[in-house]
């Protein structure tokens, strides 16, 4: 192989910063005693980490608190109920222990929807009769995979929806899989499906040496039904040395060309939440030397209040990521869970900026499809608001779906220009019911309580259950 050495870029070691080292961080110095003990407030509550690159080269700090990736990655006090930040900030005041505040930590995230949907009874798979852990498989062609050392990751995004699991709000939230036999054997039985998606956390979080455990086997395996291998990450983004200057980036890349070797599509499904992500010279690199090996960077995130609520931002990306050579794929929309109330946008105007900024770039960017919500039916988009008749609707599809027979079936739901989410959402006037409705009762009646699901066995040695806290 060609060696591809990262010859402009210093090497720089991955140095994690959590919610014990706020006081100490020099970068939160300008804060005031109060603002900080606030910000320490709802690090007890929600997921908390940065590094050097997040700090030194993504914030611009004399544009705080309103910096976008401040806002991404800091904890803020208006994502917690004012009652819950108050009493969170007198217990930690008053010098209460440990224990005392991971109780109430515990009792406010309960609060926060940390399974939205309560879809853990309906994605986890089944193999010889049995659930398979540390997997999900919702859509047809597409098996989730959530490797055991991948389930955290180089830095937190506040709006995270699978924050329980880096708060430790439930260890049976926190679903790995430590065997990739589980994975091949299950494929083998699965021909329907034709991608692997690997998730998190992060999959790159973990060294080289590490994923080709899963990896190679997925290669020995030449099973003819498996198109592509992607791995959901934002390490571009939050550590683009991983695919650099770190000491297995190249081996890194190697295992992407032998993925390509054997005959199949590699991807990396990047997180980008903001253009700045994608200026430091490092993350460009990193980009550039993805492509080089024939992986194909597709980029996707959520839109959010206070970070990228505004179609430039989302024009100016998606731009960006065309000069680079990746794919703009998705702009989701934030799900209903965390400090849902601190980032949401109304569907309406999540509607609209994506059709701002959709018309405002180039055809070759117009592969982007949103806003999505990955709701309990399947990934659906709002295609725009219309009228028919005397009514205002919101038009819809989706993307994804349960049932592949309910993909690309357009369909109306009342205009409403405060709802957030899905299930806020009705039939336009005169409907009887979205079409899927009664089959998705159907599928989802019977299923078991979470509660009996967690005594079900857990197969080939993988930790008791473990469950999907995603739609
Ligand atoms: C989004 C998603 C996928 C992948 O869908 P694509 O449209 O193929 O990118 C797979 N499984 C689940 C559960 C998802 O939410």
């Amino acid at each position: 192989m060609e060696v591809r050495l990262g010859a402009t870029t210093q090497r720089k070691k991955l140095r994690i910063y959590e919610r014990h080292d706020i006081d100490s961080l020099r970068q939160l110095a300008r804060l005031s005693e109060g603002e900080r003990a606030a910000m320490k407030a709802v690090a007890a509550v929600l997921p908390f980490r940065v590094n050097d690159h997040v700090l030194e080269e993504l914030i611009d700090w004399d544009a705080v608190p309103d910096d976008p990736i401040y806002q991404l990655t800091f904890p803020q006090a208006g994502m917690l109920a004012r009652a819950d930040l108050q009493r969170m900030m007198e217990l930690m005041g008053a010098g209460a222990s440990a224990e005392q505040i991971q109780g109430a930590a515990r009792e406010i995230r309960a609060r926060l929807n940390p399974h939205p949907a309560g879809q853990v009874e309906l994605n986890v798979p089944r193999l010889d009769g049995r659930p398979v852990m540390g997997m999900q498989h919702k859509y047809r062609e597409t098996v989730l995979f959530f490797p055991a050392q991948g389930q955290t990751c180089h830095a937190y995004c506040t709006y995270c929806f699978r924050w329980p699991q880096f708060v430790g709000l439930d260890d049976e939230t926190k679903f790995a899989s430590r065997e990739a036999d589980v994975l091949v054997a299950y494929l083998r039985a699965h021909p329907e499906v034709t991608n692997v998606l690997f998730t998190g956390g992060d999959p790159l979080l973990m060294r080289t040496a590490v994923l080709r455990r899963y990896i190679e086997p997925l290669i020995k395996a030449r099973l003819p039904h498996l198109v592509s291998i992607r791995l959901g990450t934002k390490a571009p983004a939050y550590w683009p040395y991983r695919f650099v200057t770190d000491p297995d980036a190249d081996d890194l890349l190697r295992l992407f060309e032998e993925v390509r070797a054997a005959g199949m599509h590699i991807a990396l499904m990047a997180h980008f939440s903001h253009p700045r992500e994608l200026e430091p010279p490092v993350a460009r690199e990193a980009v550039r030397r993805i492509r080089s090996t024939g992986a194909v960077v597709r980029c996707q995130a959520p839109l959010i209040r206070h970070v990228n609520d505004d179609p430039r931002v989302w024009a100016t990306m998606w731009a960006a990521q065309v000069r680079l050579g990746a794919v703009p794929y998705y702009m989701f929309v934030e799900r209903d869970t965390g400090a849902r109330e601190y980032f949401e946008v109304p569907l309406a105007r999540a509607a609209e900026i994506f059709r701002l900024a959709y018309r405002s770039v180039s055809g070759l960017a117009r592969t982007v499809r949103g806003p999505s919500m990955s709701a309990t039916p399947g990934k659906v988009v709002i295609n725009g608001v219309a009228r028919v008749g005397s009514e205002q609707v919101f038009v819809l599809q989706m993307l994804q779906a349960r049932n592949p027979e309910w993909v690309g079936r357009p369909f109306f739901a009342a205009y409403d220009p405060r709802a957030t989410w899905f299930d806020q959402l009705r039939p336009a006037p005169g409907g009887e019911g979205f079409f899927f409705e009664r089959e998705l009762q159907a599928m989802t009646r019977g299923r078991r309580p979470r509660d009996q699901a967690r005594r079900s066995l857990p197969i080939y040695g993988a930790s008791a259950a473990t469950h999907a806290a995603v739609s």
